[in-house]
């Protein structure tokens, strides 16, 4: 199917969606390294939506600026979310169709924590922002866990209900989980949509058992831009966050994870970690030069013919 841009254009207008109008509070320090420093990068994000992407010229974090509030983006995934993905890319884009998708990515990425997973004793599961379920359905019966997911998107939740996973409607960082502790958690496809990241991981390191298992991955950011050659097409208000391989390491040793390995996917866009309990290093920041290059780089891509 051809898509032209005239058509994506019109798609998206039908939506009816008007994201200036949405409410949004402006952003004053980094969630990485707390920093106030900023460099506007773009105005405007694939959709042609006005959102601008920052970045924290200290450690190189890359987030909207100013973003929704937690209201504006509940509202969003309830309806809205799947809708502009569906108009973005020409077809039909929802909680069943993603499912062939979810259940390759499942098997795929199985692989990847086996060997760390696979006869460790573990016996829980928790997936964080899990959608609607096949990739905790299929890591529980690979591995023989009890899997548990929570996501805020209720049409989801309730799909992940039917494959016999217990699940809790909202976000890790509000929901009482009381005692229970997990042996492995999964953030899958889903950091880059969190709100507050360090708020996030904090949050998992109460909630991973002892010799509990991290697996986390992101969208990194230098492949998105360099992919397209577009910074602008790297940008999307679906995605509060734009991680590269030098952010989320920091963000990980911050709280204290200790990356066993990690795995650039065969999709050449995605990077996964899979991390155990280490020591916080709460000063942890990229290397001194990354958050420049990274500056270079963008504005390289913004100003050099597209190809
Ligand atoms: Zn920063």
């Amino acid at each position: 199917m051809v898509t032209t841009v005239t058509d994506r254009k019109e798609r998206i207008a039908a939506l009816d969606y008007d994201y200036a109008l949405q409410p949004k509070q402006p952003l004053t320090s980094c969630n990485l390294c707390g920093g106030a420093e900023f460099v506007v990068l773009t105005h405007r994000d694939r959709y042609s939506y006005p959102a601008q992407a920052h970045a924290c010229r200290r450690c190189g974090l890359v987030f909207l600026n100013p973003r929704m509030t937690t209201e504006a983006y509940g509202r969003f995934y309830d309806g809205v979310y799947r809708r502009l993905v569906s108009a973005f890319h020409g077809r039909l884009i929802d909680a069943r169709t993603i499912q062939d998708e979810q259940r390759e990515y499942a098997r795929d990425r199985a692989n990847f924590v086996r060997p760390f997973v696979a006869n460790s004793g573990a016996r829980t599961l928790l997936d964080i922002g899990g959608s609607t379920g096949v990739v905790a359905h299929h890591f529980a019966r690979e591995f023989g866990l009890q899997g548990t997911l929570i996501d805020p998107a209720p049409l989801e939740v309730e799909q992940a209900q039917q494959l016999g996973l217990q699940t809790a409607t909202g976000l890790v960082e509000e929901h009482d989980f009381g005692r229970q502790r997990f042996d492995v958690v999964i953030i899958c496809q889903t950091v880059d949509h969190l709100l507050d990241v360090a708020g996030t991981l904090a949050r998992v390191r109460q909630l991973l058992s002892e010799r509990g298992l991290l697996f986390i991955d992101i969208v990194d950011f230098r492949a998105a831009y360099l992919r397209n050659w577009s910074v602008e097409d790297a940008i999307k208000i679906d995605h509060p966050y734009y991680l590269t391989e030098d952010t989320m390491t920091a963000y990980l040793v911050r709280h204290g994870f200790e990356i066993l390995r990690s795995d650039y996917a065969a999709d050449h866009l995605h990077v996964s970690y899979i991390c155990r309990h280490g020591v916080a290093d709460d000063k942890a920041l990229p290397p001194p030069a990354s958050a420049e290059e990274l500056l270079r780089e963008v504005r390289y891509v913004q100003n050099a013919p597209r190809r």
